[in-house]
């Protein structure tokens, strides 16, 4: 999650059983930056133009084009205070070591497919700030960076996948075609998908720290945000090492299949993913669903159907939930659909005092109690 937004607070001594044994695991070793980088640092400008003459005169047989991935685990470090190292906390565990888990599987995964050199920006718990994780990603020539992120949300209900990428041109088509293939990776794992989504600064740029440090050094990058921490249908995907693997080996596929990388095979030539590039800046929906309205009607078995409504232009309708109670407590955050308007039974006495809201997939809300 990202730590501005964060909902979790330090409750007390939270290290549990199972991070300490993730952390015995950790290799020691610090990230070592690849030989063949360190080599074309020291190849001096002559030495350069000399080999771009040799190259005009006998051209070479062209080498199979490889992918350069940089993986990152969100947050990280040994502060125990720390919200941006230790990213969400629930579950009696911090979301530093899960993103950890998803990106060992994640890289070991994808490193079964030709066409590709994967990176960790970390594989140790360090702290590394956003700048520092970019930096790393332009050291080893990076082609995209991933972020691997858990979310939690400040009232504990929300739920689903999503990820975001930067708002602009290239960099968002980028992204936007990775998340996606990514999402639909996930929604078959049993994930909701919030879909792909931009966010934006009070200045208009990039809102998110590592997306507008990568793009200022030309590399495209998205956060993908698994599922939400705090809610129990979304954990119940990622509360097992059998669990983040599979989280991880699903980020993989989505990514190997859009850039239509094969396992085992190493290309002479990658396909061109079909990318459209936005004119303008892809802005976010920054406004609630509108022109929400309900309707319930007692029927003749004695249930009361209601028919709910509401409009999303910029983006879509993705929850709702209702109160009994004149907005005191809340159901959980039930399902939309794709129409404006949808219908369904609850059990009532006519008697209560019933609201309801509804929710976008930037999860601004409209209640019907104005
Ligand atoms: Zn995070």
């Amino acid at each position: 999650m990202d730590t501005k937004d964060r909902s979790g607070k330090l409750t007390g001594p939270v290290i549990l059983a199972q991070a300490k044994i993730l952390e015995k695991r950790l290799p020691a070793e610090a990230l070592q930056v690849p030989q063949k980088q360190e080599e074309e640092a020291v190849k001096g400008e002559t030495e350069q133009r000399e080999d771009a003459a040799a190259a005009m005169e006998e051209p070479e047989e062209t080498e199979a084009p490889s992918l350069r991935i940089v993986l990152d685990p969100g947050h990280g470090g040994p502060g125990l205070t720390d919200e941006q190292e230790l990213g969400a906390i629930y579950r009696d565990t911090y979301e530093k070591y899960l993103t950890l888990e998803i990106a060992r599987a994640m890289e070991e995964e994808l490193s079964q497919y030709g066409n590709v050199e994967v990176f960790l920006t970390r594989d140790t718990d360090k702290a590394m700030t956003l700048k520092e994780r970019a930096a790393y990603a332009e050291s080893v020539g990076a082609d995209l960076l991933v972020s691997l992120h858990l979310n939690a949300s400040l009232e504990h209900n929300f739920y689903g996948s999503e990820v975001f990428v930067s708002a602009f041109d290239w960099f968002y088509a980028r992204g936007a075609g990775v998340g996606q293939s990514i999402l639909n990776q996930l929604t078959d794992y049993g994930f909701v998908s919030k879909g792909v989504k931009t966010r934006l600064g009070s200045k208009g740029a990039d809102y998110y720290g590592i997306i507008r440090e990568c793009k200022s050094l030309g590399i495209p990058a998205l956060i993908v945000e698994h599922g939400y921490m705090d809610e129990d249908s979304d954990w119940s995907r990622m509360c097992t090492e059998e669990a983040l693997r599979d989280l991880g080996q699903r980020d993989a596929r989505g990514l190997a299949a859009y850039f239509g990388l094969e396992k085992g095979t190493v290309l002479g030539e990658l396909p061109k993913p079909e990318e459209s590039i936005p004119a303008y800046a892809v802005a976010p929906d920054t406004t609630p669903p509108e022109e929400v309205w309900y309707k319930k009607e007692l029927q003749r078995d004695g249930r009361y159907l209601i028919t709910l409504h509401g409009a999303e232009r910029e983006s879509r309708v993705m929850y709702y939930d209702y109160s009994l109670d004149g907005g005191v407590t809340y159901s959980r955050l039930n399902l939309w659909g794709t129409k404006e308007t949808i219908q369904f039974y609850l059990p009532l006495t006519g008697e209560e005092e019933l609201v309801f809201r509804v929710y976008n997939n930037y999860e601004l809300r409209t209640g019907t109690d104005g």
